[in-house]
């Protein structure tokens, strides 16, 4: 049996409800988080709150009333849903308001709702390989505040769904020629020895993950730089990785049926960057 929490008590998943009433149902007005735990341990948890927080202060949402316990609710919900390694889902809505309106009242209560399920992962085997995934290109369609973790996300959902009729998983967005991100995670761009990303901006969203490979990366002295990346550079590079906090970091392999990564995973950088991360994880 799997737990999730709403508002104030833990419930059995099947048996979870919300009123249509919610504004995340009627307008997607929320944000979220998605917080790995490797045995038993939430990683990086400190970095994920403090983004909720700031996603929170964006769309002038109040901290819900549970805040200050949000920490030993995940700690109790991990232990009730019980997995070696688990994904946390925790979003907050703007509340629950007896009419459809698109002002929101100010003294509505947020909604807390927080999930988590098994996080089925190979990563702390030592033969561990990264997914190697097949991409896309497309414009990109989302908003203008990407950098705020809104739980509204019907541009990254189209452009999923229209992918997955052709066998790719991820796409490479580009705005005016220059490459934003994925769909549902950061990209970095190796060129010879160099390694690339796309600086902060409203058009992307500050991945935790990648933060964290910028520092791990750097501090191990390989050559990161975080710059503009025109969408002709693709074809220059060596290899590409999508990081995130759900699959870490995943090699593209073909872009559009084109393979990008031919050589075996042991000479890749991202394998240096994987060994990095798990040796990090494990200790
Ligand atoms: N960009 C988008 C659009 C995402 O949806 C995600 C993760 O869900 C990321 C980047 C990666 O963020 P993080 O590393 O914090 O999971």
């Amino acid at each position: 049996m799997s737990w999730a929490y709403l508002n104030n008590a833990f419930h059995k998943k099947e048996e979870v409800r919300i009123s249509p009433y919610d504004r995340g149902f009627l307008f997607g007005d929320g944000v979220y988080e998605v917080i790995p735990s490797y045995a038993g341990k939430p990683f990086l948890y400190e970095e994920h709150i403090s983004r909720l927080s700031k996603s929170l202060n964006e769309v002038s949402i109040n901290k819900p009333e549970q805040w200050e316990h949000l920490k030993s609710i995940i700690e109790d919900l991990l232990k009730k849903n019980n997995f070696f390694n688990q994904i946390i889902y925790i979003q907050v809505t703007r509340g629950q308001e007896g009419i459809r309106s698109h002002t929101p009242d100010k003294l509505t209560s947020p909604t807390l709702f927080v999930e988590s399920s098994e996080l089925v992962t190979d990563l702390l085997l030592t033969s561990y390989k990264p997914p190697y995934i097949n991409v896309g290109i497309e414009e990109d369609p989302r908003w203008s505040r990407c950098d705020i973790k809104a739980i509204t996300l019907l541009g990254n959902v189209m452009t999923l769904d229209n992918m997955s009729d052709s066998g790719l998983e991820e796409v490479i967005f580009y705005k005016d020629g220059i490459i934003t991100e994925g769909a549902k995670a950061n990209i970095f761009l190796i060129f010879g020895e160099k390694i690339v990303t796309p600086p902060v901006s409203k058009n992307i969203l500050s991945g935790i993950t990648r933060n964290y490979f910028i520092n791990l990366l750097s501090q191990n002295n390989f050559n990161i730089e975080e710059r503009e990346v025109s969408i002709n550079e693709i074809e220059e590079a060596d290899e590409i990785w999508f990081t995130s906090s759900g699959k870490v970091l995943q090699m593209v392999q073909r872009i559009n049926n084109k393979t990008l990564l031919e050589k075996d995973f042991k000479n890749t950088i991202g394998h240096k960057a994987i060994e990095l991360f798990r040796q990090d994880v494990l200790v």
